[in-house]
């Protein structure tokens, strides 16, 4: 019995690791590599200690098990937080039951009960909490009007490191219930990357929320979606805690989180050297593209819908303006920030009508079957080289006459059988539509005949 207690789980190839620790290696067949290196395991040796592996570049050899850590999705992504010590509207009571134990140093933060809009920094020191109120003064916060922050990170970042006039300083944030601290979390989990290793250049596009720029990490090209101000930053921790979870040739790809203490995140991705596949389209145009290409992109999107489609992942948001075409010309999908584990809910004010499934417009219904409706119009996009969906129908009679059953045409020079794909996305009833696995194999038959001819 014992023997068998002692068999680890042996890594599977193509699991990524991070490095621990700096690691030299002593004959030529060993991998060397530094601290904080990216290394996927290839294979296994008969040595449970010690694997095959190769490193950002291609180089292949053996590492040791135990300098490495092991890269795993994050699932908890709805309960990451940024503030994890922020307990919202809870009365001074409750605040000293919650930090009862005493514990010098032990802290939280509330909402001031007696004035709304202000914060309280409740606080354990020999014995009894002290209460300080934080005042919200012309977009700044502060406790004795001399420092001001700009948001509670910051706050709580300064009284961590020097009392400054508090009874001591704050050494262990009381966590909310049902939170985990997102920095804990990514680190945990091997995907906190550490800030001096990443170099940030010039700005090369602008998302809603925040800049993408361009950068290196470590020698290699990356983007960074960096978000500057807390309460944006922590509506994208879940959908860095989604990127987690995904790898596929046709997914941008994540190589990892930076959470900083004063409330930044950023978001670092694998660097897709020809931008958005929506201006991509429209600056090479019908003179450029042919249809090979046009095919090519269509089934690359089509494979990493699959891949969703099977793990059971709803992206909500595919459209040409989400797809990113690398160096090599391959499209990706990327902007995971409305992704989610198949089965919640949102809002539907800020949905993109245009590319939108019927039901999920009407009745929140998102699933595999709306995002194959997405597909249809993405597929419109790729074949009229970047038009905006619905031309010359007014924005406001888009969904109903949708919902009466119209369709697009086809667009100029579009394969007849590839339309067809797109006006099956588009069958009102979900039930209706094609899998992303029978649009691929009917994609891949078109591209077949197509090189025939
Ligand atoms: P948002 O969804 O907040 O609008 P996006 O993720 O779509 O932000 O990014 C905005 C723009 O930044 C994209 O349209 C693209 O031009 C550029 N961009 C984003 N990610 C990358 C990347 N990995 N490589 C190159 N450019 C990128
Ligand atoms: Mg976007």
């Amino acid at each position: 019995m014992s023997g068998l207690l002692c068999v680890q789980d042996s890594w599977p190839s193509g699991t990524e690791c991070v490095a621990k620790y700096n690691f030299q290696g002593s004959t030529d067949q060993d991998l060397p590599f530094c601290k904080g290196d990216l290394l996927t395991i290839i294979g296994v040796t008969q040595d449970p200690n010690w694997y095959k592996a190769k490193n950002a570049v291609g180089r292949e050899g053996m590492i040791p098990a135990n300098y490495v850590q092991k890269r795993e999705g994050v699932k908890s992504g709805g309960k990451l937080s940024l503030m994890p010590w922020f307990h919202g509207k809870i009365s001074r009571d409750q605040a000293e039951r919650l930090l009862y134990p005493p514990e010098t140093g032990l802290f939280l933060v509330r909402e001031s009960t007696n004035y709304p809009g202000d914060y309280t920094l409740c606080v354990s020191c020999d014995g009894k909490v002290e209460h300080y109120r934080i005042i919200y003064h012309s977009g700044k916060l502060s406790i004795d009007e001399e420092e001001y922050f700009n948001n509670l990170m910051q706050l709580v970042e300064h009284y961590t490191k020097d009392a400054d006039g508090l009874c001591t300083r704050l050494l262990k944030p009381k966590l909310m219930e049902g939170t985990v601290a997102a920095q804990d979390e990514f680190s945990r989990s091997g995907w906190a990357l550490n800030r001096r290793d990443l170099k940030l250049f010039q700005p090369i596009g602008k998302g809603e929320f925040g800049d993408v720029i361009k950068g290196d990490y470590r020698g290699t090209r990356v983007a960074v979606k960096c978000i500057l101000h807390d309460a944006t930053a922590q509506a994208f921790l879940a959908e860095a805690s989604v990127m987690t979870q995904l790898r596929h040739t046709n997914l941008v790809q994540l190589l990892g989180v930076i959470v900083e203490e004063r409330g930044s995140l950023f978001i670092v991705t694998e660097f897709m050297a020809k931008g958005s596949l929506v201006d991509y389209l429209r600056s090479r145009g019908r003179t450029v593209l042919d249809g090979e290409c046009l095919l090519k992109f269509s089934l690359d999107v089509c494979e990493a819908m699959e891949y969703l489609e099977v793990n059971n992942f709803v992206h909500r948001d595919l459209a040409a303006r989400n797809v990113l075409v690398s160096e090599e010309n391959i499209a990706k999908v990327s902007d995971f920030g409305l992704t989610k584990e198949a089965s919640s809910s949102q809002d539907t004010a800020k949905l993109p009508i245009k590319w939108t499934a019927p039901e999920a417009l009407r009745e929140k219904r998102f699933s595999t079957k709306s995002d194959v409706w997405s597909f249809g119009v993405l597929l419109w996009e790729i074949y009229s080289f970047g038009r905006v969906p619905y031309p010359r129908i007014p924005l406001k009679e888009v969904v109903p006459r949708v919902e009466k059953g119209y369709k697009m045409d086809a667009p100029d020079g579009c394969p007849p059988a590839v339309y067809e794909l797109m006006k099956q996305c588009w069958t009102l009833d979900p039930a209706g539509r094609p899998s992303f696995l029978l649009l691929r194999e009917k994609l891949q038959n078109i591209r077949l005949k197509e090189l025939h001819l």
